[in-house]
């Protein structure tokens, strides 16, 4: 069973990821087995999921996976399912990726009559984002105040919940600064179980624990994320547990102890 501290996994792979190998369906039984009562799907929405490139230009069918959500049941099995992307910030302004890719064409190939954006289309039928970077090019020779301000900007986005594995992404910023902003928008700060994998070295791991520190001391609430690219590491947080236990983390900045408080911020985020 779960831990009776993480009754939610806001931050689960589906096969739509590629690098990833369950279903949702997969995933959905496997939050039913170790008890969890809330499952996050987040898939990535970034240049990783399709081979476009400006040469080749993209088309919504390469993400029509983030559209269709409406079909998927809100119980399932007796599981709260959450429809979700992971994000990728893609420049020092703290965009998300797709937000100045117009598209021209539905998924049948019809032209549509008012241009929106990918993001803006995949906005439409998502709960909640997870912002992150996974390709870090842009940040290299930036100033301390940009990348603290482009996860600021980030974080501002109506639909971004919350930032994902920061202290494992790498790129330094000014952490209470950005801390003190996700509570300030009564947002979150992702606690990642992958980021203590044993291939991440010692210091992104020393980063996520120094940030898990700030975050207690300065009442930030967090999210812990398994960030599963497979059904068996769903509701799997042994490494993050450990660590929260160790600095005597208050269980109540912990937003995903229950459905009940991580959907009690969610609506926060939602009506404002
Ligand atoms: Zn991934
Ligand atoms: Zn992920």
């Amino acid at each position: 069973m779960a831990s009776p501290t993480f009754a939610c996994d806001t931050h689960t792979h589906t096969i739509f990821s590629r690098h990833a190998y369950s279903t949702i369906g997969e995933c959905v039984a496997a939050a039913k087995a170790v008890g969890l009562e809330l499952l996050g799907s987040t898939d990535h929405y970034s240049a990783m999921i399709s081979a476009s490139s400006p040469n080749n230009p993209m088309y919504l069918r390469d993400y029509q996976h983030f559209i269709n959500f409406e079909v998927w049941p809100r119980e399932w099995d007796g599981v709260y399912v959450m429809r979700g992307a992971e994000a990728d910030i893609v420049d020092l302004d703290g965009h998300l990726f797709g937000w100045d890719i117009p598209m021209h064409k539905g998924i049948t190939g019809r032209t549509f009559k008012r241009l929106l954006s990918l993001q803006e289309h995949v906005w439409r039928g998502i709960d909640y984002a997870i912002a992150s970077i996974h390709n870090d090019d842009f940040t290299y020779d930036a100033a301390l105040s940009q990348t603290t301000n482009m996860y600021v900007r980030a974080l501002e986005d109506p639909k971004v919940l919350m930032l994902g594995h920061i202290g494992r992404a790498g790129v330094p910023f000014d952490v209470d600064t950005v801390l003190t902003a996700a509570k300030d928008l009564g947002k979150l700060i992702e606690i990642n179980e992958h980021s203590f994998a044993p291939h991440y070295g010692k210091a992104r791991k020393e980063a996520c624990r120094h940030i898990a520190c700030r975050c207690a001391e300065l009442g930030v609430s967090i999210a812990v994320g398994s960030d599963a690219h497979i059904a068996y590491d769903v509701g799997r947080f042994d490494a993050v547990a450990a660590l929260l236990d160790e600095i005597h983390f208050p269980r109540e900045l912990v937003a995903t102890r229950s459905k009940e408080s991580f959907l009690s911020v969610f609506d926060g985020i939602a009506k404002s």
